[in-house]
């Protein structure tokens, strides 16, 4: 089984366009088709929650951490944040989606802003570039998604592991909508789609999406902890006759 918790700041919900978009808020959706996988073990966590709904307990029994915030990043304590980014480096999958780019985590283990161009409402074509990825499996070429925030380039990243989608905008601008790095142990993957007021959570292709990137972010070892080690000579070096 596959561990997945899904974090999600869960504000907004005094806008009734952020409401019906996503019932229950996103973190109901999100772990409403992720819990129909019969290898996932879901659970959500939400900000209001003590500790934030992450406590050691609970990073201990994640292999896959969802995270969606917006407006409420600066309220996640960075004890928390630190957490997060160890349980990374320690082998924990992070799937950062939207605007989660300013996620305290996220810049963290990027390193660099993070920052983007974004503007409301614009008709997007999510194009894969990397069908060979298993992120992409059984993914269309490319996903008309009605109507998403322009995300825009440059997006401040460094420069991705894996690129596996492109956003096209009706704007006219390009981002890159889905990538993979590597960290530590651990692997994160950002996923631009899920703005508060779309629906795109409920299109069964952006589903697929992030039900592959649970299984590719997960965990194929773990660290116990974080150590730098000083240990004997791997072997006796006197043997070796120069
Ligand atoms: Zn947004």
């Amino acid at each position: 089984m596959i561990k997945v918790t899904v974090w999600n700041e869960y504000t907004g919900q005094d806008h009734p366009e952020v409401v019906s978009a996503n019932p229950g808020g996103i973190h109901a959706v999100l772990a409403s088709f992720l819990g129909e996988e019969t290898d996932f073990k879901v659970r959500t966590a939400i900000l209001e929650e003590p500790q934030c709904g992450l406590t050691d307990e609970v990073l201990e029994n994640t292999d896959v951490l969802l995270w969606w915030g917006h407006s409420a990043h600066h309220m996640v304590p960075d004890e928390i944040v630190e957490k997060v980014v160890k349980a990374v480096q320690k082998g924990m999958g992070l799937i950062a989606l939207h605007s989660s780019h300013l996620a305290k985590p996220f810049v963290r283990l990027m390193g660099t802003t993070c920052t983007l161009k974004w503007r409301d409402g614009d008709y997007e074509k999510l194009w894969t570039v990397a069908p060979y990825h298993p992120i992409a499996e059984g993914v269309p070429e490319c996903i008309d998604l009605e109507s998403e925030e322009m995300y825009g380039e440059r997006f401040d990243i460094p420069e991705p592991d894996e690129l596996i989608f492109l956003g096209w905008f009706s704007g006219g601008e390009l981002f890159r909508s889905g990538c993979v790095w590597n960290r530590g142990y651990g692997k994160v993957f950002y996923f631009q789609p899920g703005h508060e007021t779309n629906r795109s959570y409920s299109n069964e292709h952006i589903q697929k999406i992030i039900i592959n990137a649970v299984r590719f972010v997960a965990p194929t070892i773990k660290r116990n902890k974080i150590s730098c080690p000083n240990p004997q000579p791997a072997m006796k070096t006197e043997k070796i006759k120069v």
